[in-house]
């Protein structure tokens, strides 16, 4: 079992397992108690709310409400999770121990002092689940709670905002306050308090998640890409017109490549200065046609694509690539082109995260995270006990030469696993991975659910049946999380669920993730990982330049040396993961601050602050007092105040448009032996400067046109985006930022141009 250490950032949560005892036997006396007294206990909390120090009382009431409304009665150890929670720990609980259950818990507390709380949940099933399971038990003590989804429309959002607990994902917070930004009534919001927020499997919302990026845009005008173009790309044949690195991230033409282009495109010279935006649109349709592959990166879901997420190897809702990628796909499968969009504003899951006064969370794999958590949110986190003692035993993994040899005995053993009625579990790192393997089973004459990544609610259901005896599931490393599996009486004679990982993925902890799948609540399991030296996470790390010695008829591995080396890769990969947050955060840190200084600015108008718009005249018409005073009419001050919104919002978007482009040619002054985030913040900077003058500027030319019958923008030319919408942006679709800087300056020494991907 997992105990305390004295590591970086990790804390001893044992600390409050005397009260924790003491509020479970308080607990376990108040099932004699009537609803009456029960109820004047919970009234008695709603006068004098509970503290995160003294939560005794409160959490053996809301246990035993807990017990009567929903039929489960806390644990001991769920108390004591609850306890910390409260007192603004992080815990680390094990998969199937019930956090669904702690979160109900500490949700009352916050809410009964008074708190707005937003329990961020990993997906819009589970959101919609857990609010409507949890409903009876807030009620108990007249608190209302709701779901936030995607589905929902502005107005059904903004009612659920309203409730004192909130489930929603960090997603769908975020475009909302990206939303809110955007309003031009104040009381037209529709997030309303940010204050607490628990936060379900932490670690993968401030780790793998963090740096996603949310944006909203409005439309703008729609370039269809150049079907020529992507047709002749098509038409090149690999090694003799392009090449593709060995790690598959980055592809370039070779001379022919250029050659056999300028042909089919009817002679022209790409590297003319003329034909930049064609050499550019060459160099996406070559990314689109040579680096990213149908059911890998992206499925292809109606007349629309959706992107993977590699770390997940599932459906990422509302995630795009950047505009010119993102066309050159659709182009490729022959879809139609999504709008193009002109982004307003954008901000990274960590800044909605951070903008909340009180944050805490749990996770099965937080302690893992410890240092991390306290790094980036100077939160503690600890481990809690497991109800029951840990049944699941790890095998050691199977290391094989090639990726065929491990499948084909991984399928072996998922057959002898058959054969005993026991159901298994296969975790793979990708959708095609997943039906490469099930393809091998069936081989076997096996038949095996394979989730597809695709329908969260369909996949609970696959998984939630995956214990059952004799069973066979395939599936990416989260489909279907959060999700209890439940083995049948069959399968846990039989020895409990069988976990197999085919293949470890980029970090440990998301190795550990899976292996949590078996041995809940104290149930019977195994697991164990079949891999290869051809696994992503070597070939893509390491170049191992020896051959292992002594090797199994089957490709086995014995050498133990060699699991080291794959180790290594795997740490190396964490490396890499760690590095381009930091690099990703120190630029995104600039963008925030620019943001806050803007939006302070927009809240004294959107508010009408008194002085704003006087200040804001003052600087516009400083020598016409006349003018002045004319404006600050009522009659005319709701124009201004649009005006001067509008002109804020614009010089935004132009802004953030400028910060893109700017970082995307920023790695050139790596030559110059300047510091990329240094020369970044320098012209940043400056660009804030400017958008000061020029709002001021784009205000007066407004208002100096604007005649008498004017009364909305409209009247003066200006015009709102009729209609927004949200996504996420793949920020890194080929690498990491050091892989993108070496390969920058690798095209610039070699004479030829970078290619041009726009991230943002
Ligand atoms: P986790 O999110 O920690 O993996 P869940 O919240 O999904 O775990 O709970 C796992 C299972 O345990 C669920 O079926 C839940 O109903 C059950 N459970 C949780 N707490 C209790 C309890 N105190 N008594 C009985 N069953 C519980």
């Amino acid at each position: 079992m997992r105990s305390w250490k004295q590591e970086p950032g990790s804390e001893n949560l044992l600390r409050l397992k005397r009260s924790a005892e003491n509020c479970y036997a308080r607990m376990i006396e108040l099932e004699a108690a009537t609803s009456a007294e029960l109820q004047s206990a919970v009234d008695e909390f709603l006068r004098y709310p509970p503290s995160p120090e003294d939560s005794t009382s409160f959490f053996a009431v809301a246990g035993e409400l807990a017990r009567r409304r929903l039929g489960l009665r806390p644990f001991g150890v769920q108390l004591l999770a609850a306890m910390n929670i409260l007192r603004g720990r992080v815990v680390d609980m094990a998969t199937g121990e019930g956090k669904t259950l702690v979160g109900f818990l500490v949700a009352a507390a916050y809410a009964t002092m008074g708190r707005r709380v937003h329990v961020l949940s990993a997906n819009d099933y589970l959101a919609e689940r857990d609010a409507e399971f949890g409903s009876a038990f807030f009620a108990s003590f007249g608190l209302s709670v709701s779901a936030v989804t995607q589905a929902m429309p502005r107005n059904s959002r903004r009612d659920a905002f309203r409730s004192d607990v909130v489930y929603a994902t960090v997603h769908q917070v975020g475009f909302d306050l990206l939303r809110d930004r955007q309003r031009t009534q104040h009381d037209d919001a529709i997030v309303e308090g940010m204050d607490v927020a628990i936060v379900d499997e932490i670690d993968a919302v401030l780790i793998d998640d963090a740096m996603v990026p949310l944006v909203i845009a409005g439309e703008a005008d729609t370039q269809a890409p150049d079907a020529e173009l992507l047709d002749a790309v098509r038409g090149l044949q690999p090694n003799v017109d392009y090449e593709v690195d060995a790690d598959g991230l980055a592809a370039s033409f070779t001379e022919k490549g250029i050659e056999s282009l300028e042909a089919a495109l009817g002679g022209l010279n790409l590297y003319d200065d003329d034909s930049n935006d064609k050499l550019t649109a060459a160099h996406l349709a070559l990314h689109a046609h040579a680096l990213v592959h149908r059911d890998i990166d992206y499925v292809v879901s109606g007349d629309r694509i959706e992107l993977i997420n590699t770390t997940r190897g599932r459906v990422a809702q509302r995630q795009r690539w950047p505009d010119g990628l993102q066309a050159a796909v659709e182009q490729k499968e022959r879809l139609p082109v999504s709008p193009q969009a002109r982004v307003l504003d954008q901000m990274l899951v960590e800044t909605v995260v951070r903008e909340y006064t009180t944050l805490t969370g749990m996770s099965g794999t937080a302690a893992e995270a410890a240092e991390r958590i306290q790094e980036d949110l100077d939160l503690r986190t600890g481990v809690i006990p497991r109800n029951r003692p840990l049944r699941r035993t790890d095998l050691p993994d199977r290391l094989f030469l090639t990726r065929s040899q491990r499948n084909e005995a991984a399928a072996l053993h998922v057959a002898e696993a058959r054969s005993l009625s026991r159901p298994v579990l296969v975790g793979t790192g990708s959708v095609r991975e997943s039906e490469e393997f099930a393809s091998v089973l069936a081989g076997h004459g096996i038949s095996a659910a394979v989730l597809n990544a695709k329908n969260d609610a369909e996949e609970a259901e696959i998984i939630a049946r995956s214990g059952t005896a004799g069973t066979a599931t395939v599936s990416t490393q989260m489909a279907g999380r959060g999700v209890d599996i439940m083995l049948d009486a069959e399968a846990s004679r039989a020895g409990g669920l069988l976990v197999l990982g085919l293949g470890r993925y980029d970090s440990m902890r998301l190795d550990h993730q899976l292996r949590g799948r078996a041995g809940r609540q104290g149930d019977p399991g195994e697991s164990i990982f079949y891999t290869s030296l051809e696994d992503p996470v070597v070939t893509e790390n390491l170049e191992i330049g020896v051959t292992p010695e002594r090797v199994s008829a089957t490709g086995l591995i014995e050498d133990a040396w060699f699991q080291e080396v794959y180790e290594h890769a795997q740490r190396v990969a964490e490396g890499k993961a760690l590095q381009l947050h930091r690099t990703t955060r120190s630029y995104h840190t600039v963008t925030d601050r620019h943001r806050a200084l803007t939006l302070r600015r927009r809240d004294r108008i959107l508010y009408d602050v008194p002085g704003a718009l006087d200040g804001l005249l003052d600087s516009i018409f400083p020598d016409a007092p006349g003018l002045r005073e004319q404006w600050i009419q009522p009659e005319k001050c709701e124009l201004l105040r649009q005006v001067a919104l509008y002109q804020i919002d614009h010089g935004w978007a132009d802004h953030l448009e400028h910060l893109a482009s700017v970082r995307e040619g920023i790695h050139l002054r790596v030559l110059g032996r300047q510091n990329p985030l240094d020369e970044f913040l320098i012209i940043a900077n400056e660009s804030l400067a400017r958008l000061e003058s020029e709002y001021l500027a784009r205000c007066a030319e407004t208002l100096g046109r604007a005649h008498d019958e004017a009364r909305a923008i409209e009247d003066l030319g200006l015009r709102r985006p009729s209609s927004t919408w949200t996504y996420m942006v793949t920020d890194n679709p080929f690498g990491s930022e050091a892989d993108r800087v070496a390969e920058f300056i690798g095209h610039l020494v070699q004479g030829k141009r970078p290619r041009a991907v726009r991230y943002v």
